[in-house]
């Protein structure tokens, strides 16, 4: 079992519709949520909208992107971290205020979100959803109330939220994307030939032929224009926290994600791994599709040929549903069949991105034992993941990961492999080239960048002066 993303999400201002444009964009990023999907769009004079549970293409058809009729709009794609997995918690989150509709996209979650439901409940509110989302369009509502000026508005909005949010928000038809202060969630900018798009992926950009123009800071606010983008900061902490996960799984990999290409640092990932764990063997396969780039660079490090030696069924869906244990028993073989000549007799390095529970990486290597490997080394891209993640990604207890209590050599015996090395935090940070400081490792160590009740917080002195 790998762990679950969290959502995704595109905005768009132009010259022209924008509701097709935003159905592209989400399938470029369908990979980080696929419970369901949703869009708002506004067209000057109203605000439509639609969501619903299901992958992109099953929510949306042709009919709906034509009645979804406006220049500005938002888009998101979601895997529920917070609240009940129902249609009715899809993004956009929207109310009706004195500005007009508004309507909100978020990607992350709030840590202070018990405290904002006690606060609603005490004041008597009635609150419809669950999920975090619902809490911040509540108080953007009531802060819309208080200020005409809407950046003023959502500046006093963030000031009451802690945790990790990318947000694309609509006011009216006015577009507007946020960065948390830490950055643990990313979200870039870029200009089209008739407007400018907001997306949590660069491969967004990609698709709509448009030119990258930054990552949004730590903090920052824009107001995204089809002509112009107009930059707000608000006060952050010294140090970033861009979550390592990104890194590791979550994005594509042709993602530029703040100033590094996703794929070079998997290869690193994969160099440095191999530099750590010299291994005696004949072949190195990836774990596909989530494993390509850092046994590539396995390879490189340490002159062992790839091959791809396990063979993945491209058509089993994602959100596959067996019933029955022993189904759920076939479902790895399902997925993944070994290449026989290649195994049989062979010492063989199996390579992926990070094991969450081990269930899956356990199956691979009972795959290649009984397709006749000598020897299976595990290798993996990602230290051991041991805490739990309270910032948007769905690992949410200790006894739910293999590493929890235990250390490589007994997890190695619970997989079955013959050897089991991790790469070291060291050398991840190393691959993926910020500082360890501008890091979000809290499920590697137990230190989170957010005063997390129970956790260890790190640089508390500095984020006390923002919060
Ligand atoms: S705890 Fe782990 S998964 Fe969560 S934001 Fe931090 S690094 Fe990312």
């Amino acid at each position: 079992m790998k762990a679950k993303e969290c959502c995704g999400l595109v905005g768009i201002c132009s010259d022209s519709s924008v509701s097709r444009k935003l159905f592209f964009g989400l399938k470029v990023i369908q990979h980080r949520g696929q419970e369901a999907a949703g869009m708002a769009v506004a067209d000057g004079t109203k605000m439509r909208w639609h969501k619903d549970a299901g992958l992109v293409h099953e929510v949306f058809d042709k009919e709906i992107l034509d009645e979804l009729e406006g220049n500005v709009g938002i888009a998101h794609v979601r895997y529920s971290t917070t609240g009940m997995k129902t249609a009715d918690e899809a993004h956009p989150i929207m109310a009706k205020t004195t500005m007009g509709d508004i309507a909100v996209c978020h990607n992350g979650e709030l840590t202070n979100a018990e405290a904002l439901r006690d606060h609603f409940r005490k004041k008597g509110a009635g609150l419809e959803g669950l999920s975090d989302t619902e809490f911040i369009v509540r108080i953007l509502a009531g802060e819309l109330e208080a200020s005409t000026d809407p950046t003023r508005a959502i500046s006093r909005t963030l000031a009451k939220l802690r945790g990790a949010y990318s947000l694309a928000i609509l006011i009216g038809d006015r577009l507007f994307a946020v960065r948390d202060p830490h950055g643990i969630r990313p979200l870039c900018l870029g200009k089209m030939k008739d407007g400018h798009v907001i997306a949590s992926e660069t491969p967004v950009l990609d698709l709509l032929e448009a030119e990258f123009i930054k990552d949004l800071k730590p903090g920052e606010i824009v107001e995204v224009g089809a002509n112009v983008a107009k930059s707000y900061q608000i006060p952050t902490p010294r140090h970033k926290a861009h979550c390592m996960f990104e890194y590791v799984y979550f994005s594509r990999p042709d993602n530029c994600l703040d100033g590094q290409l996703v794929y070079d640092v998997r290869r690193r990932i994969g160099e440095i791994l191999a530099v750590e764990s010299p291994t005696e063997a004949d072949s190195v396969f990836p774990v596909p599709d989530s494993g390509r780039a850092h046994a590539a660079g396995y390879a490189d490090g340490s002159v062992i040929p790839m091959a791809e030696g396990l063979i993945k069924n491209r058509f089993v869906e994602r959100t596959f549903i067996l019933p029955e244990q022993r189904d759920r028993e076939l479902s790895v073989l399902l997925k993944l069949n070994p290449v026989k000549s290649l195994v049989e007799d062979k010492r063989i390095v199996v390579v992926d991105d990070s094991i969450i529970r081990g269930t899956t990486m356990r199956k691979i290597v009972q795959i290649l034992k009984k397709a006749g490997a000598k020897e299976v080394h595990v290798r993996i891209g990602c230290p051991p993941v041991r805490h739990p993640c309270y910032l948007g990604i769905d690992m949410k207890t200790r006894e739910q990961f293999v590493a929890n209590e235990k250390d490589e050599k007994q997890i190695a015996k619970e997989i079955g492999a013959d050897s089991l090395v991790h790469i070291s935090l060291e050398g991840l940070v190393e691959a993926i080239g910020h500082p360890m400081e501008d890091l979000c490792c809290g499920c590697l160590i137990g230190e989170y960048p957010v005063p997390i009740e129970g956790e260890r917080v790190r640089h508390q002195e500095t984020l006390k002066k923002f919060y």
